[in-house]
């Protein structure tokens, strides 16, 4: 019996770090943390958790290969990322499905995310244009000006476990691009996906060092936070995680943009398309079992919109199948932890507690052959109050609210006074509505008729409020904070210039 244990035990993954383009092995390690298979519930292995020793490792690796990375022609660089765009294609239902074993979601939602990320390394493509600086000819006599954007150094992603591809690639892909080297510390809760990601990176032919990952917890952020020569992070997270990262970050000197947790809300007006509206709102509250920072989980109904919106949502809500992400008929997967399962269904008791209508309740879900998984069915509560918890708090799982207003006035009003600002969106048939709520709207992104107004590559993407600390969004915009401006002012003259005192003036 022992012997059988051993046998489970060694059969099971343990996940290390890569620095330096191949897998390390902290000598002596002793903390590890437990991956889990969301749909049954059991751990599937362990990752290893580094020390500052590992994290310098990786950054000392960073700054040997940006040495060389970093004066590389851009043209040169992307070459790379032809290789690796066409390694991302060629294994993309291997990611997917290595996306689903530690993380729960649907085969086909994993898929999607991958997608995504592949779209920011075709945007990384164009980095040689991208990287163009201006140039102004004869600003002064003889003067010519003209700017760069050089590369940083050694930059760090911090990343949440709900987007284990797409959130590394945007980061990584962009900093690369723009010369830097790279080391990702991805969530500690479903780490193999950025591994796979390492290893096509070094097939594609990325220097060794360039994309390193350490894995790891509040340690190894910490480490990489306070680390004299790291220059950047980027983080992307819960709002209280961001924040300490963003204030730590900068008071040791980097440039940091943090990402945190949002409360996206979506207006249905009473002159919506009621079924189209209600299609939306079912798939971007429950996709991916709601844990999306752009899922919808307020629906703010105005006037007669509220009575109509919910029956039609709750229809919907019945044809929906709880399942394993690996089953091509699940709808929505489990949550990834045991402990996220509790903290939903906490909010849903207590929810129910203060006052408001539980509509559908998700709860007694079961997945026959799965009774130990993470799973909560779609919940749906009506008559919330902003003053309730359950309005006020990110609960990150299956749980749509329903607000209801009497006017667009004070559906507006709700959306500028909540504490996030990652999305919102309005669904009306009036141009008028929508162009106001467009202009008012106090969010990162907004949808007119979408209900998850997530961007396209080519576009940056961020929040407002607490949903996001520091400059610069993601994606293509971070081809800005990937690297330092420079301004040159030249006068190349036929010897000799002779002394000059007065100050370069245009006249
Ligand atoms: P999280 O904040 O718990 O963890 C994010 C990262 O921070 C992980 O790598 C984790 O290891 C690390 N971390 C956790 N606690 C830490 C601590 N105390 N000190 C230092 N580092 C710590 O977030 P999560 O649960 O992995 O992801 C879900 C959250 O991310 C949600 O709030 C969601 O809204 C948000 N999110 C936001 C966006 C966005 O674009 N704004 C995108 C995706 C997810």
């Amino acid at each position: 019996m022992q012997e059988t244990q051993d046998k489970s035990q060694e059969a099971r993954k343990t996940v290390t770090h890569w620095i330096d383009g191949k897998p390390f092995e902290e000598p002596d390690v002793d903390r590890y943390g437990d991956i889990f298979d969301p749909a049954t519930g059991e751990v599937q292995g362990r990752v290893a958790l580094a020390s500052q020793a590992v994290v310098d490792a990786a950054v000392s690796s960073g700054e040997e290969a940006f040495d060389v990375w970093g004066s590389t022609p851009a043209p040169k660089r992307v070459r790379v990322f032809y290789n690796f765009r066409d390694l991302l294609l060629r294994h993309a239902d291997e990611l997917a499905a290595l996306i689903t074993s530690e993380h729960g979601k649907t085969l086909d939602d994993a898929a999607g995310e991958g997608v995504r990320g592949r779209e920011t390394v075709e945007v990384a493509l164009s980095a040689p244009t991208l990287l163009k600086g201006d140039f102004s000819n004869q600003v002064a006599n003889g003067f010519d000006t003209y700017s760069l954007r050089q590369p940083l150094g050694v930059c760090v992603g911090i990343t949440p476990f709900n987007f284990p591809v797409m959130i590394p690639l945007y980061m990584s892909a962009v900093a690369i691009a723009a010369g830097n080297s790279f080391v990702l510390k991805p969530s500690e809760q479903d780490p193999s996906p950025s591994m796979f990601l390492a290893e096509l990176w070094d097939e594609a032919g990325l220097p060794p060092g360039v994309f390193n990952v350490v894995h790891g917890d509040k340690v190894a952020v910490d480490a990489l936070l306070d680390h004299p020569r790291v220059q950047a992070t980027s983080f992307i997270g819960s709002t209280p995680v961001a924040r300490h990262v963003y204030q730590r970050g900068a008071a040791s000197g980097k440039r940091v943009q943090a990402f945190g947790g949002a409360k996206n809300h979506m207006v249905v007006l009473p002159d919506a398309d009621m079924d189209q509206a209600a299609d939306a709102l079912t798939s971007a509250a429950y996709g991916s079992a709601g844990q999306r920072c752009m899922a919808i989980t307020t629906a703010v109904a105005v006037g007669q919109a509220g009575d109509e919106l919910v029956e039609k949502t709750r229809e919907r809500i019945g044809a929906l199948r709880v399942g394993i992400g690996s089953d091509p008929e699940s709808d929505l997967g489990p949550l990834i932890r045991d402990r996220a399962r509790e903290r939903v269904l906490s909010y849903i008791e207590r929810g129910a507690e203060a006052g408001a209508e539980l509509v559908v309740d998700g709860r007694a879900v079961r997945v026959e052959g799965h009774e130990n998984g993470f799973f909560v069915g779609p919940c749906l509560f009506d008559h919330v109050t902003p003053d309730m918890e359950l309005y006020q708090d990110e609960i990150f799982g299956p749980v749509l609210i329903v607000v209801r207003v009497d006017t667009f006035d004070e559906a507006l009003a709700l959306v500028k006074s909540n504490r996030y600002g990652n999305g919102s969106a309005i669904f009306t048939r009036s141009g008028w509505a929508a162009r106001r709520f467009q202009e008012e709207a106090t969010t990162g992104t907004v949808g007119i008729n979408v209900p998850i107004p997530f961007p396209v590559s080519f576009y940056g993407f961020g929040g407002w409020n607490d949903s996001r600390f520091g400059d610069h969004n993601i994606n293509a915009d971070a081809f800005h904070f990937y690297t330092k401006p420079k301004v040159v002012t030249a006068r190349w003259q036929r010897p000799p210039a002779g002394v000059d005192m007065g100050f370069m003036r245009s006249e």
